[in-house]
């Protein structure tokens, strides 16, 4: 596992501390979006799509902080839109650091490079950098040429000046086992510090609604790529959701785990639904029909979902909070290869679906954040 023993320690006590207090329903990692426009516009994306008067909207550091407090998640982490586009990104991560949050800065690394002096190293700060693949893939996906040149520079020289820096992959349908895994070691032999996955959620919003992974289909094609792993990969995540995501484990989710915090308020249920929203954390917790959600509640807008922020928090709870969870945790992470046999054919078995031709589209998007910029 590549998460640092001493944030392990303090998520670890932190969910003791929850049990022990007999807290039913506690947050893991608070998402915290302070802005929606982006640099890019993928075709997965389910956040960009909101009018310009939305899109100019930021949250103040004291909004953000005041959020934090109130949540008291051990996480954070910053996606968007592209955090590096805020105008004061920098006095955020800062303020979080200094409460000793673990931030998770996730950025599609555009500007990555250009803005590294403004920030400090700091075991409290990673840069998640987004890439859905090998150059080909993660262009295609993010509609931008030259897109994965870009960031790879910036992880390059995030990871030279000292900072904590992982890869953050979302896979789509069409996905190639044999380009992911490749993929894998391009990015570990970069020195970063581990490889973050999951798959698309079906954004209604998203301009590219065909692209979407079924829950089987997911399965199958984690257990493709996760199966006979290679030491050198390392995971910054819970190694009992890599099992989920495989069909190793089947679990339920956990939507108050991953608390979304934005422009408009506390997101209910999750970081991607939107059914509503609230003036405080404790409205979210008390006013959300939590029995609505997950893929056994029946709710359609849950059926397929696996997505990290609703299922790793309970694979976390699990681990930490049990002893059969952590016992499973210790062999996943110290003795477990997943050698299969049958995930090899999978291998061998050509990629379903695909992609066409990448469409450039990333000009008028650069136009429109400079006009919103003005
Ligand atoms: S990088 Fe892509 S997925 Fe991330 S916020 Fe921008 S458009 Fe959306
Ligand atoms: S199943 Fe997915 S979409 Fe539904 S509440 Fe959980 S995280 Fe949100």
């Amino acid at each position: 596992m590549a998460v640092p023993i001493s944030q392990m320690w303090t998520v670890a006590t932190y969910v003791l501390g929850q049990k022990l207090k007999g807290r039913e329903r506690y947050p893991l990692v608070l998402m915290l979006e302070p802005l929606f426009r982006c640099n890019l516009a993928c075709a997965g994306c389910g956040k960009v799509q909101y009018p310009p008067h939305i899109l100019k909207k930021n949250l103040s550091p004291a909004e953000c902080f005041a959020a934090v407090e109130e949540c008291g998640a051990p996480m954070v982490s910053i996606p968007g839109g592209e955090p590096l586009l805020h105008p004061q990104i920098v006095e955020i991560v800062e303020g979080l650091v200094a409460r000793k949050k673990y931030v998770y800065l996730c950025t599609n690394a555009l500007e990555l490079k250009k803005r590294l002096p403004e920030f400090t190293p700091s075991k409290y700060l990673t840069f998640s950098v987004h890439l859905d693949g090998q150059r080909e893939h993660h262009d295609f996906s993010v509609c931008r040429e030259g897109g994965y040149d870009i960031a790879v520079e910036g992880v390059r020289e995030a990871v030279k000046r000292g900072f904590r820096v992982t890869t953050n992959t979302t896979l789509f349908d069409g996905a190639d086992a044999n380009s992911v895994r490749a993929f894998f070691d391009e990015v570990m032999s970069m020195g970063v510090e581990g490889i973050v996955l999951s798959p698309g959620y079906t954004y209604d919003k998203a301009p590219d609604q065909k692209h979407f992974l079924g829950r089987a289909r997911s399965r199958r094609l984690f257990r493709a790529i996760l199966s006979n792993r290679k030491k050198s990969w390392k995971f910054n995540m819970s190694p009992l959701f890599l099992e989920f995501l495989m069909g190793k484990r089947s679990y339920k989710c956990t939507p108050w785990g991953s608390p979304a915090y934005n422009i408009f308020g506390w997101q209910k249920p999750c970081y991607l639904l939107q059914d509503g929203y609230v003036d405080t954390f404790q409205e979210l917790m008390n006013l959300t029909d939590w029995d609505g959600y997950g893929t056994e509640s029946g709710n359609p807008k849950c059926a397929n979902c696996m997505v990290s922020c609703g299922y790793e928090p309970t694979a976390v709870d699990h681990g930490f909070g049990s002893l059969n969870g952590f016992l499973g945790m210790v062999k996943a992470t110290l003795f477990n290869k997943y050698e299969d046999r049958g995930a090899l054919d999978l291998l061998n078995k050509p990629a379903q679906g695909g992609h066409g031709t990448l469409v450039q589209i990333s000009e008028p998007v650069e136009r429109e954040v400079e006009e919103l910029r003005a």
